[in-house]
């Protein structure tokens, strides 16, 4: 009997590939809608913390065709995956979903009708006769992997940053501030988020590497997230803390508006959830204050300036987005934003158009 093709998305594909290789553990397959409603209301998966559900959703037009099979394999780039069976279709009410996810304003969401649109239903199903090689990308490295290379160094204690960019001096206070407190660091960028007026894959990944190089230590890392974004707030920012702790690591800094969208989420909601929540979670928050530069005492902090001389005015607040519209104008980056070894791998044509 021919068994039926269905060609997955880059964004499934990511999640199947963190799922089959425990990068969302307690979670290790797409939620059924018993599970899904669990995760949402509860934060519970199986008895254990969880706060974001992964899903996988079907079009309607894929759902006409399939809608009585029990049994497909997965593609993804023509390559087959893996072989799904014991599929079961279900609906979600999605609207009341996405105001749980995203907040009150959810309509105004950009996932909100990404989410309407991808998902006219939704699936979940067994795995059988994976094809390892297949189910492989070059910016995904397995937990295992990681944490074989933590144990040959006998480290025991990990501290982790997340970001969605190219290193600026912010960014670099933090990896300095974890560094020293806890003698070793993973800088683990989340890429796979390709959009027009940000920075490519590879050149996220190549800054960071070079980041992480700076320390000249063998206990600084910089690896890939192999994912998206959701901005789906503090939920995500707990599920991030959950990969990091899945990558062997012991603490994890959030940031104020971490996977946070314009002003849907509360100030420090994202930062007060996991921080409360971080026992369940299994790894230790750190919830910063956001660095800046003191144009007075030409230096970085995140605390107040107990400088006499330093005003409100000395306050130069650090952004990506400050940095990239220098990059479109073709404007030269100062080195108090970021430094030039980084900044000069990067151009107007690094932004994606
Ligand atoms: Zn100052």
């Amino acid at each position: 009997m021919k068994i039926d093709k269905l060609h997955i998305n880059k964004n499934q594909f990511s999640d199947l590939i963190n799922l089959r290789n425990n990068v969302f553990y307690p979670l290790k397959n797409f939620v059924s809608k018993k599970e899904f409603t669990q995760i949402i209301d509860n934060k519970r998966y199986k008895n254990q913390f969880f706060p974001l559900p992964i899903t996988f959703g079907i079009t309607k037009e894929n759902y006409l065709k399939f809608k009585n099979k029990k049994s497909f394999n997965l593609y993804y780039e023509n390559k087959y995956l893996i072989n799904i069976c014991n599929v079961k279709f279900y609906d979600l009410d999605k609207e009341e979903v996405c105001k749980k996810i995203y907040g009150v304003n959810y309509l105004k969401h950009p996932y909100y009708k990404k989410f309407i649109n991808e998902n006219f239903k939704f699936m979940y199903f067994d795995f059988q006769k994976q094809n390892k090689i297949n189910l492989r990308h070059k910016y995904f490295l397995s937990p295992s992997l990681f944490k074989k290379k933590l144990k040959i160094k006998k480290i025991s204690t990990l501290s982790s940053f997340h970001t969605r960019n190219v290193p600026h001096k912010a960014h670099q206070w933090i990896h300095n501030f974890l560094f020293k407190k806890f003698g070793a660091l993973l800088i683990q960028p989340l890429i796979g988020q390709y959009k027009k007026g940000e920075y490519s894959d590879a050149l996220i990944l190549k800054t960071n590497k070079l980041a992480a190089k700076f320390f000249n230590s063998n206990k600084v890392f910089s690896i890939p997230f192999f994912s998206y974004p959701r901005y789906a707030g503090y939920r995500e920012a707990a599920l991030h803390a959950i990969v990091r702790k899945n990558y062997g690591c012991t603490h994890f800094w959030v940031g104020r508006d971490h996977a946070g969208f314009k002003d849907f989420y509360n100030y420090k909601q994202s930062q007060n959830f996991c921080y409360k929540n971080q026992k369940k979670l299994n790894i230790k928050i750190i919830a910063g204050a956001e660095p800046y530069y003191c144009s007075n005492c030409k230096n970085m902090k995140n605390t107040k300036c107990l400088n006499k001389n330093c005003s409100q005015k000395n306050i130069k607040k650090i952004s990506g987005s400050l940095i990239r519209n220098l990059l479109k104008q073709n404007k030269l980056i100062p080195e108090y934003l970021m430094n030039s070894k980084i900044s000069k791998l990067l151009s107007k044509k690094s932004l994606i158009n």
